[in-house]
């Protein structure tokens, strides 16, 4: 998966650690910088030098200080939280559906059912589904591997990205998995985060071959994943599916936001990248008008 000659490119390490491969330009030299060199300014992040420069030019402002909890969120801390709470919340919604008598009506209140998004159909609109589906895992196995994937990808998705951007690349590719199970499995019942999984692996490939990363280990674990997401095992008694349909809109969509974020890296193209993000949200969400000319 790694092109030689975009792995030995200087532009994809650290200017100041070039043993570390980074995706972050500093927003005022556009050199490469890794978490540990970014400071957030008001701009986006930018580097020590320029920080120092700046801090000179300019009788010393500090960066500006934001609440803890937002300093959290977007410092150069590498840890991926958005990923840990994903996790997190995903088990505590597993932990929830093995409460007998709860839990078959949770499942069946998240899972994602196309029908519950037409009320022609069902007289009922339920269009949490669509994100909801995330959440839910038909048994113990089948979560194990999400959560795996989850975690291998996030941290090293989330770094790279920022945290906003991660969460915007797992929601829209939860989303078009869901999209693609309504117009492609429309009397499907189905539960897992696999269609965001297979974003999260969409997009690390279109930004590992765009920064010369090697990603080929990841690119086995998620094949042992999608091989063994086929095997009857994990879909459980319940009746719900693990979805191909799923599967593949994630997959597309996926790659489609990590083509985004790839081209738009440098602040100058902030306002085009949240256009290409709410244009393909609103291009999803159209999409779910199709299944009315289809099956209505
Ligand atoms: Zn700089
Ligand atoms: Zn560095």
């Amino acid at each position: 998966m790694s092109a030689p000659e975009t792995s030995r490119n200087p532009d994809n390490f650290c200017y100041r650690h070039p043993d570390r491969q980074s995706f972050v330009l500093c927003q005022r030299c556009l050199r490469t910088i890794c978490p540990e060199c970014q400071t957030q300014m008001p701009v986006g992040v930018i580097c020590p030098e320029c920080l120092r420069d700046q801090q000179k030019a300019s009788g010393a402002p500090r960066p500006r200080r934001a609440p803890r909890i937002l300093r959290a969120v977007r410092s150069g801390d590498s840890r991926p939280l958005v990923t840990y709470a994903i996790i997190a919340l995903t088990a505590f919604v597993f932990v929830v559906t093995l409460i007998p008598g709860v839990g078959i009506v949770v499942q069946q209140s998240l899972a994602m059912y196309a029908p519950y998004l037409y009320p022609e159909f069902t007289g009922t609109f339920q269009p949490w589904r669509l994100f909801t589906v995330l959440l839910v895992h038909s048994g113990f196995w089948h979560l194990g591997l999400n959560m795996l994937a989850l975690w291998m990808l996030g941290s090293s998705l989330e770094p790279m990205l920022g945290r906003l951007r991660f969460l915007w690349l797992y929601l829209l590719s939860g989303l078009g998995g869901s999209v693609a199970v309504a117009l492609l499995g429309f009397g499907t019942p189905v539960v897992g985060a696999s269609g965001a999984i297979f974003g999260l692996f969409g997009a690390l490939l279109v930004i590992g071959r765009h920064i010369g990363a090697n990603i080929t280990g990841i690119a086995v674990v998620l094949g042992i994943n999608l091989v063994i997401s086929f095997l009857p095992l994990i879909t459980g008694a319940s009746g719900f599916q693990v979805s191909w349909q799923a599967h593949i809109g994630g997959l597309i969509v996926g790659a489609l936001v990590g083509t985004i974020y790839a081209r738009t890296r440098a602040i100058r193209k902030k306002r085009l990248q949240v256009g290409l993000l709410v244009g393909t949200t609103v291009v999803l969400v159209a999409l779910l008008g199709v299944p009315m000319a289809i099956y209505g």
